[in-house]
């Protein structure tokens, strides 16, 4: 009778073991793949969040000052080369027509950003070859004088392009670019006894890493005199890695034709890791020579701006 009685309770302690089993099993097959789920929704925001940096970045800013995909972090403070920004160009031009002087001539002005650097002479010697003068957007690279020097007195325009290249110091507030400001011309006069009034934002007037509003930046510079100039067709040779003397030239080449602006204002870099742009320039100025009415100037006042964006003022 014990036995039974022990039986029949064992069976029932068995059939609650056998319950509870089967209720966290039930639990598992539901909350595993809803824990699964979540995981996934989170790991896609963070990849949609990665994309979007990465897509603003290309398509906003340019002068390569810059092209470059590497980073998600648009507050990337570079001090040479704008790693981490695109410099690409962007769909809309200033439509102004104060500066024409337009009779079915194209000026062409070759410019290169952030030099001067090893490759100065290279490229000052490409440009004596074909008898071409450009614009220097430099920052203040004090090994490289005697290049700034040579820039000047070959007859190329020198514009400043910051004196620190940093984003972090430029663009930190007002007071901080109108000493960086000072100190590149300061820089540009006291090397070459020339006093430059043009000026080439880094990251270009379109960027997003600037702390303060660009709009200030270009008033401050307008009341000092100084314009700035963008570009409205860029090598894209600032990409990180580099960029092959091909692409280079396509990417010139490409924007060139699609241009419809009487002015074209192309954006290279003076860099001393970008031989192969080295390698580009006389064959992009092979080909933009052999396109009709067409004259290549260096950046002067007669040469109308090319603007990524305006102030209201
Ligand atoms: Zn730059």
């Amino acid at each position: 009778m014990k036995d039974i009685e022990e039986g029949k309770k064992k069976g029932a302690n068995n059939s609650a073991l056998k319950k509870r089993y089967i209720k966290y099993l039930a639990l598992g097959i539901v909350l595993v793949p809803v824990i699964l789920c979540i995981a996934l929704l989170i790991r896609v925001g963070v990849l949609e969040k990665y994309i979007k940096d990465n897509l603003a970045i290309n398509q906003k800013v340019s002068d390569v000052s810059s092209g470059e995909y590497a980073s998600n972090n648009t507050n990337t403070v570079n001090n040479v080369g704008e790693v981490g920004l695109v410099e690409t160009s962007p769909s809309t031009y200033e439509e102004d027509n104060t500066y024409q002087e337009y009779n079915g001539i194209v000026k062409v002005c070759i410019t290169f950003d952030d030099g001067p650097s090893a490759n100065t002479d290279a490229i000052l010697d490409i440009l004596d070859d074909y008898g071409i003068k450009a614009t220097f957007f430099v920052n203040g690279h004090e090994d490289y004088k005697d290049e700034l020097v040579r820039i000047a007195e070959e007859g190329h325009t020198i514009g400043m392009h910051s004196y620190s290249h940093s984003y972090r110091t430029v663009y930190k507030n007002l007071d901080s670019f109108a000493d960086d400001l000072y100190e590149i011309q300061s820089y540009i006069k006291d090397t070459t006894g020339v006093t430059s009034t043009i000026y080439r934002f880094p990251g270009g007037s379109s960027n997003h890493v600037s702390n303060v509003a660009m709009e200030d930046c270009i008033d401050y510079l307008h009341a000092k005199g100084i314009e700035y100039y963008d570009w409205n067709a860029s090598g894209n040779d600032a990409v990180v890695g580099g960029a092959s003397v091909n692409t280079i030239v396509n990417n010139v080449m490409n924007q060139v034709a699609a241009c419809k602006d009487d002015t074209i204002i192309i954006l290279l870099h003076d860099t001393g890791d970008k031989k192969t742009t080295v390698e580009a320039l006389p064959i992009i100025i092979e080909k933009i020579a052999d396109m009709s009415n067409v004259a290549f100037v260096p950046i002067t006042e007669d040469v109308k701006p090319v603007h990524h964006i305006e102030s209201n003022n």
